[in-house]
Protein backbone atom coordinates (compact mmCIF):
# COMPACT_ATOMS: atom_id res chain seq x y z
CA UNK A 1 0.00 0.00 0.00
CA UNK A 2 1.26 3.55 -0.96
CA UNK A 3 2.66 5.11 2.04
CA UNK A 4 3.41 8.97 3.35
CA UNK A 5 4.06 10.68 6.20
CA UNK A 6 2.56 13.93 5.59
CA UNK A 7 -0.93 14.58 4.82
CA UNK A 8 -1.47 18.17 3.74
CA UNK A 9 0.52 16.56 0.53
CA UNK A 10 -2.55 14.54 -0.22
CA UNK A 11 -5.50 15.44 -0.69
CA UNK A 12 -8.99 13.40 -1.51
CA UNK A 13 -10.56 14.03 -4.56
CA UNK A 14 -13.16 12.22 -5.50
CA UNK A 15 -12.57 11.97 -9.59
CA UNK A 16 -14.31 9.20 -11.83
CA UNK A 17 -10.03 9.55 -13.43
CA UNK A 18 -9.70 7.17 -10.30
CA UNK A 19 -12.19 4.38 -11.37
CA UNK A 20 -11.62 2.07 -14.35
CA UNK A 21 -9.04 -0.57 -13.94
CA UNK A 22 -6.47 -0.15 -17.34
CA UNK A 23 -5.04 -3.11 -19.43
CA UNK A 24 -1.03 -3.54 -18.85
CA UNK A 25 0.74 -2.21 -21.69
CA UNK A 26 -2.00 0.93 -22.35
CA UNK A 27 -0.73 4.28 -22.17
CA UNK A 28 -1.19 5.91 -18.94
CA UNK A 29 -4.03 8.10 -18.42
CA UNK A 30 -2.38 10.35 -15.78
CA UNK A 31 0.94 10.46 -13.98
CA UNK A 32 0.79 8.74 -10.83
CA UNK A 33 0.85 6.12 -8.50
CA UNK A 34 -1.16 2.96 -10.23
CA UNK A 35 -2.19 -0.59 -7.95
CA UNK A 36 -2.40 -3.35 -9.49
CA UNK A 37 -5.77 -4.69 -9.06
CA UNK A 38 -4.38 -8.64 -8.95
CA UNK A 39 -1.63 -8.40 -6.57
CA UNK A 40 -1.92 -4.78 -4.80
CA UNK A 41 1.78 -4.30 -6.40
CA UNK A 42 2.98 -0.71 -7.17
CA UNK A 43 4.56 1.42 -9.72
CA UNK A 44 4.70 5.09 -11.03
CA UNK A 45 3.75 5.87 -14.39
CA UNK A 46 4.11 9.11 -16.63
CA UNK A 47 1.11 10.19 -18.88
CA UNK A 48 1.18 8.82 -22.38
CA UNK A 49 3.85 6.33 -21.55
CA UNK A 50 2.95 2.66 -21.36
CA UNK A 51 1.73 0.98 -18.06
CA UNK A 52 3.85 -1.99 -17.31
CA UNK A 53 3.37 -5.19 -19.25
CA UNK A 54 1.42 -8.65 -18.39
CA UNK A 55 5.35 -9.60 -17.92
CA UNK A 56 5.85 -7.28 -15.82
CA UNK A 57 5.25 -9.58 -12.93
CA UNK A 58 3.65 -13.34 -11.91
CA UNK A 59 0.18 -14.01 -10.51
CA UNK A 60 -1.24 -16.90 -9.18
CA UNK A 61 -4.40 -18.13 -10.94
CA UNK A 62 -6.82 -16.59 -7.96
CA UNK A 63 -5.48 -12.97 -8.63
CA UNK A 64 -6.12 -13.47 -12.08
CA UNK A 65 -5.08 -10.77 -15.03
CA UNK A 66 -3.16 -7.64 -14.50
CA UNK A 67 -5.10 -4.40 -14.38
CA UNK A 68 -3.94 -0.83 -13.24
CA UNK A 69 -5.74 1.49 -11.17
CA UNK A 70 -4.64 5.17 -10.73
CA UNK A 71 -4.46 5.46 -7.09
CA UNK A 72 -2.50 8.77 -6.60
CA UNK A 73 -2.60 11.53 -9.52
CA UNK A 74 -0.02 14.03 -9.52
CA UNK A 75 -0.73 17.80 -10.25
ZN1 LIG B 1 -0.11 -7.82 -9.87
Amino acid sequence: MAQYKYSHYLSNFPDPRFDPAHPPGTAAPQTGIYKCQGCGGEVVSTAGDPLPPASHHQHSLAQGGIAWRLIVATV
